[in-house]
């Protein structure tokens, strides 16, 4: 079966080895942050509904998990938001209900948590990783730039409210972009949502791969293990990227393949993924590890980040 809404499984340094689902068009989200690893959001939207057909991944979900594939997690993350997808509460619930020895993740940028019916489709969830990256109104629209309606105001509530109502586990993630959202000012901010927010974790990150812009860098893990200290217990930061070598769904023949392409030419995520018939976030995965391994160097071109093999 050619699956066109499953990707990977793919090695995460948070969920292990795990199975993604893609629910949104390339790349259609509720914000156009500028991080994004997926590159810039081509439809920026509020409207929830089936941008693929629900039984087609409900099919495919099928037909992969009855191999029983050996995975710690199924998780809806993509390169847009998830829970745009009208669908997704039947989607989860057939997965608890015929598949319940995975576990069931969501990432989610937390945008329509004030929404019922959203809070309500990913209550069987068993895990949550929503993310918060800025409190002030001022800090949300320079990071997240999001659709002209959201307000980081009514995003909090939706979050709190979620919090407070769902029996999974939350992890909060929050990307720290320096010189942004880790003034005195916002940092005081997050202090008062992080004692207001149920979350058995609160997890800051920084820049693995270049985002949509070029002008943010990775902050320093010491600088942000700094600020996960002012936080508190409940606070830490993300672990580190997975090594090649820790992930059995690793494939040496996908990463040689990416390394022989590279050398060729260099390229975009968007390049490699279409030339390799990857899913992006199964290219950028890979893409990670090689980094991480010192194997690959990026740089900003016209049309975005190109990765090249060091030294060539
Ligand atoms: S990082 Fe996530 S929330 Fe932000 S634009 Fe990309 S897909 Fe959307």
């Amino acid at each position: 079966m050619q699956y066109k809404h499953l990707f990977g499984p793919v090695p995460s340094r948070r969920l292990g080895v795990s199975l993604g689902i893609d629910l949104t068009p390339q790349k259609a989200c509720t914000l156009n942050c500028v991080y994004c690893e997926c590159g810039k959001t081509d439809l920026l939207t509020l409207e929830r509904k089936e941008y693929v057909p629900t039984a087609e991944v409900i099919d495919e979900l099928r037909h992969y998990l009855s191999t029983d594939p050996d995975l710690d997690a199924v998780t809806f993350s993509g390169s847009g938001e998830p829970t745009l997808h009208s669908g997704i509460g039947e989607i989860i619930a057939f997965l608890k209900r015929e598949f319940p020895q995975y576990r069931v993740v969501m990432l989610t940028n937390s945008t329509l948590l004030h929404l019922p019916e959203v809070r309500a489709a990913l209550m069987p969830a068993d895990l949550v990783v929503p993310s918060l990256d800025a409190v002030s109104e001022e800090v949300f629209r320079r990071i997240n730039r999001p659709q002209k309606s959201l307000t980081s105001a009514r995003l909090i509530e939706g979050l709190v409210t979620f919090c407070d109502k769902y029996e999974g586990e939350v992890w909060l993630e929050v990307f720290i972009i320096s010189g942004i959202n880790d003034t005195e000012e916002e940092l005081t901010l997050f202090g008062q949502v992080f004692e207001r927010l149920r979350a058995d974790r609160i997890q800051l990150n920084s820049l693995d791969r270049p985002g949509a812009v070029d002008w943010i860098e990775p902050m320093p893990r010491e600088n942000l293990m700094t600020l996960a200290h002012r936080f508190g217990p409940k606070v830490e930061v993300i672990g580190k990227p997975v090594l090649r070598h820790a992930c059995s769904a690793y494939s040496d023949d996908i990463s040689n393949r990416i390394l022989a392409t590279i050398r060729v030419r260099p390229s975009t995520l968007e390049d490699l993924a279409g030339a390799l018939g990857l899913h992006v976030l199964d290219a950028g995965k890979y893409l990670d590890v090689l980094l991480g391994d010192g194997i690959l160097e990026q740089h900003f071109g016209e049309r975005g980040v190109f990765y090249r093999v060091k030294g060539d």
